[in-house]
Parts: C-alpha cells; structure tokens; sequence
C-alpha cells in the first residue's frame, strides 16, 4: 500500500534528536516586537537588517505599483512577464552596484542556481568556500562543472586548489561575502589578489552584505573598494531590501547569457510588479538614507556583540550585525531557544544539518529598528539563560 512512513520515520528520528521544528506563526508586524501566540516578543532573528520591511516609501510604492499594473506579472520573464517596473529596478539596481547590468530573480536562492546552473559546464572549475549557503552548493551540484572546496577562508588552500586548476576551460571561485551563520566577513582581497594571478573568475553572494557594508549598503565589493575586480555580484532582495527576489550585478554578457539559458529565469514567473517597485523604492532609499540607516545598524551589531563578549559568550568568528552564540549540542541548542523564548526573545536555534553537529548555536540578529532599551532588555534575558545553561558563568 502506498504511504509515507518512511518520512514519518524521518521526522520521529529528528524528535528524538530535539531537532523537530514546527513553523512559528507570527500574528503581526515585521518590526522588532512582534506578536506570538498573543504575546509580544522581541524579534531577534529577523534579516529585516534596516527596518525597510515597513518603511512608508517602499508601502507607497507597492499600492501604486499594484493600481498601475494589477498584482501579477502574468508569465515569466521572456514572455509577457518583463513590465516596465522590472527593468527601470534592474536598471537602477545597476546604477546602484557600478555594474554594466545586473538581472533580478524571483529570490537569492533562485540566482545563485540560476548563475551556477547555467554558467558551468564539464570543462570548467569551481572552487568553493565550504561554509558557503546552500543556494550556492544546490546551483554547483546542478551543473556538471569540476567541483572543488577549501576549509573557510583558508587562502593557502584556495591557491592550491587554483594552482590544480590550470587545464579548464574557466575557473570561477565562489564565496559569500558575509558568511549568514557565523557573521563573518570573507577576505576578499586576498581572493581577488589570487584569482588575478590564477585567471580566474570571482564570484561573491552578498545577500548579508546588502545593505549591510559598502558605502550606503552597495556590499562587500564596494566595502573593499573592489570595484570592476570582482566579476559577479548576486545581492537579495529579501533581507535589507525588504522585499523578496534576488539579483546578479555584472558584465551585460552574463545578462544576456543567463536570460537565454537560466532555467529559475526561463521557466518561473516573475516578482510581481508590486514587488519589483517596492525593491526599487529601498534602491533609492538606500540611496538617500543608507549611510545613516547603517550607522544605526552598526552601532547597535557592535554594542549588542561587545557586551555579549564581556559577559563571557562565544559569539564565535562574528563580525557583522550576525552574532552567534555558539552552545555546541544541538538538543541544548534548541533548549536555550525555547527558554529564551520563555523570556520573551526570539532567537533561532540553528543546528546539523545547517551547521556541523558540535556546532549549534542561536542565532541572533541585530537591525537598525532594534532601540537600546531592546538591546539592554535582549542582554539581560540572554545573561539570564545563559547562566542557567553554564554558557558563562
Ligand atoms: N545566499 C545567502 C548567503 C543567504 O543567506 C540566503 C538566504 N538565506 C540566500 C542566498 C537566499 O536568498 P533568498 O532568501 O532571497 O532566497
């Protein structure tokens, strides 16, 4: 008889393992208290890294937006589904980055399959970070490209895998820009430095670095002062963009190259107008505002980790408004969650698979909506637990 007792197997496994998670429900709001089970709690998980998930401008432009072209797109990208709204967004979007052009994608997962997916073939290489996110490890395994890892951020191994990797067609290395669990910057320079000696293409997913570093949020690359020396930017529009969808900046080849052959661009429809004009409203906030919005952002990523260091966590490699607390075990892991929640702080319990098995954590992040009072409060609650669960002591 057909059934599916072997995934409920799968799940009562994960029971066993404290690693069953059923979805949270949030009734309201996107801002730094939101609304649980009729009780507020303070949101520490969010990307909503600059507050634009409610900012008035990006509102604004979504209603007009939708009473100028209704609420669908219609068909994908290459038929009737490229309304006016998406190209003015990928032509400021370009602007924006200093890049020849950039493409938009439904969402950051969606591009960097799409890139990879569609770029790499049997005569070429890649050579991959090992802690890089998921959409980038799913768009390698697609292609039929020779694959290649180096430890996180080792650059001698990355020169040894370059060196190895004389023969191929093109040798692409792929990194995020800002590594989304531990918060970690990756070294960039030292990367471009490389890939110029070896010829090779450099490739940086910035979905945390949007709106995070650069001047006014333009990400790592700009933050390094980069420009022209990495060859393939991928942003989100999903985190500080306050939206959702995402985006590759660079040379108008690749454009053309990927609406012909990415399969996520070909054959799925595209972001709904409403959606293009609300990212194109944060593009131009950012413009305005983004250097004030991220002083903020900053200011409290650097009070919260600081103090957290103080009281004696291990926030880890953390250096961005991502801070980690690592715990190591994952049922403990989980455990400080949902005692944290008890407190009234959401703070995400990240685990095996998602990071290796010893090293579970929750992750907490911080955004410039958050206010000092939040923090202190945040501070105190996670001093609290963390004394219960001799995380310090
Ligand atoms: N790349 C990285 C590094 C990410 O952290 C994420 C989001 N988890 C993505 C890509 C996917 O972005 P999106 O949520 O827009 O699909």
């Amino acid at each position: 008889m057909a059934n599916f007792n072997h995934l409920a197997a799968e799940l009562e496994q994960l029971k066993k393992d404290g690693r069953y998670r059923p979805l949270t429900v949030w009734q309201s709001g996107s801002g730094s208290w939101m609304e649980l089970n009729g009780r507020k709690v303070l949101q520490m998980s969010s990307n909503n890294y600059l507050g634009l998930t409610s900012h008035p401008e990006l509102q604004k432009a979504a209603i007009e937006a939708i009473e100028t072209y209704g609420v669908g797109s219609g068909s994908v990208r290459t038929i009737t589904g490229t309304l006016a709204i998406h190209d003015q967004l990928e032509q400021e979007l370009a602007a924006f980055k200093g890049t020849e052009a950039t493409l938009v994608f439904q969402s950051g997962f969606t591009t960097n399959q799409g890139i990879l997916g569609s770029m790499l073939g049997p005569d070429d290489v890649i050579i991959s970070d090992e802690l890089n996110h998921a959409s980038i490890i799913d768009g390698i395994r697609l292609t039929k490209a020779n694959r290649k890892i180096f430890a996180h951020k080792d650059m001698d191994q990355l020169e040894q895998r370059l060196k190895e990797s004389g023969g191929f067609r093109s040798r692409v290395v792929v990194t995020d820009g800002v590594f989304s669990m531990d918060g970690d910057i990756a070294p960039l320079p030292a990367i471009v430095e490389l890939a110029e000696k070896y010829d090779a293409i450099v490739y940086v997913d910035d979905a945390h670095a949007s709106g995070v570093l650069g001047t006014n949020g333009k990400g790592s690359t700009d933050h390094f002062g980069l420009h022209g020396r990495v060859h393939i930017q991928v942003g989100t529009l999903s985190k500080a963009i306050g939206a959702v969808g995402g985006y590759m900046a660079g040379p108008q080849v690749l454009k053309d190259f990927l609406i012909h052959k990415a399969r996520p661009f070909l054959f799925s429809t595209s972001q709904p107008p409403s959606v293009a004009a609300t990212c194109l409203a944060a593009v131009r906030v950012l413009k305005k505002h983004g250097g004030g919005l991220m002083e903020t952002l900053w200011g409290n990523a650097n009070y919260f980790r600081g103090t957290l260091q103080k009281l004696g966590f291990d926030t880890g490699a953390s250096e961005t408004p991502i801070v980690p607390i690592i715990i190591g075990d994952p049922a403990q892991t989980m455990k400080v969650s949902d005692r944290l929640l008890e407190e009234g702080i959401f703070a995400q319990g990240i685990v095996y698979p998602t990071v290796a098995m010893d090293k579970g954590r929750v992750r907490l992040i911080i955004t410039a909506t958050h206010t000092r009072d939040d923090l202190d409060f945040a501070i105190e609650k996670l001093a609290k637990v963390g004394k219960e669960f001799g995380l310090i002591g």
